[in-house]
């Protein structure tokens, strides 16, 4: 089933990423050997591969001219996905570079991970997945991030129709069976809230009426990457920065492209995460579990 071979190469992936994340290393050369691991393995880049460092929670991509390396002490999150034909697998991981004292925090995202995977069985509802984020979060002395969650996976959708929360938020909807969900709890040593930060520079379509500038990348933005996120790095490669940046705008303005922006803990909390892509069935299947 192309859902499991891309929930392998995500794996694969992420084994081969994690353990380039090291001290003195630029995040831009962790991304390019990331993203050339991807298609060695036949696959393509589902959105664009993260590394969001301590208080940065998610969407961080290094732009062209980011020098930024990993420091002693960073908490890394590495995020990617990968998809064949449209069938997404989504997974992540936290990479201590520091001492003892973020141990704790990725524990507490980890075995959130871990508790909840068994029961994405049809029948259980997303509340009830929720509360046992938060009860394991909490229980070792952090807080989950409340506005971020797990979500629906269709092909071609990475957010697809349902979340899963972090917390118990009274959602009685029932998971079925063949449902696919990439589910990541996130805990901080903050309030546990994210807020918006600077752009990433990340993208998604999502609408394609005609436009009278700008369409050369629009095509191209649909033939590669559909609705599926990407960087402007990505097509800057094919159209160079001027005409990139120009079309960029121009969609950005027309409403045919969505802005992401770097997540920040609120309370400026260090974060931790996991994450597996799992499938809904009375024996749950974890796509991205080598
Ligand atoms: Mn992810
Ligand atoms: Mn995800």
């Amino acid at each position: 089933m192309t859902y499991e071979k891309a929930g392998k190469i995500a794996a694969e992936t992420l084994q081969f990423g994690r353990k380039l994340v090291q001290e003195g290393v630029l995040l831009s050369d962790v991304t390019r050997q990331v993203e050339d691991k991807i298609k060695a393995l036949n696959a393509k880049p589902a959105f664009p591969p993260q590394i969001s460092i301590n208080n940065i929670a998610a969407h961080y991509y290094p732009d062209e001219d980011d020098e930024l390396k990993f420091e002693r002490g960073d908490l890394v999150k590495l995020d990617l996905g990968v998809h064949i034909d449209g069938y997404i697998a989504d997974n992540a991981v936290t990479i201590n570079l520091g001492g003892d004292e973020n141990l704790s925090l990725i524990k507490a995202s980890k075995d959130a991970l871990r508790e909840i995977l068994p029961m994405f069985k049809p029948g259980t509802t997303l509340g009830e997945i929720g509360r046992v984020v938060e009860e394991i979060i909490n229980g070792y002395g952090f807080s989950p991030i409340k506005n971020l969650s797990g979500h629906e996976i269709k092909p071609y959708q990475l957010h697809a129709g349902l979340t899963v929360p972090n917390f118990d938020n009274g959602d009685k909807t029932e998971l079925q069976d063949g449902q696919v969900f990439a589910v990541e709890p996130f805990a901080t040593t903050g309030n546990g809230y994210v807020k918006d930060g600077r752009p990433s520079g990340i993208y998604r379509l999502v609408d394609s009426r005609n436009v009278r500038s700008g369409r050369e990348v629009l095509q191209f933005i649909m033939d590669e990457y559909q609705t599926l996120p990407f960087h402007r790095r990505w097509v800057l490669r094919k159209f160079g920065e001027f005409k990139t940046n120009f079309a960029l705008r121009i969609l950005e303005h027309e409403e045919l492209l969505h802005s992401y922006a770097q997540l920040m803990e609120r309370s400026n909390g260090i974060v931790s995460q996991a994450e597996h892509t799992v499938i809904v069935k009375d024996k749950p299947i974890i796509t991205t579990k080598i």
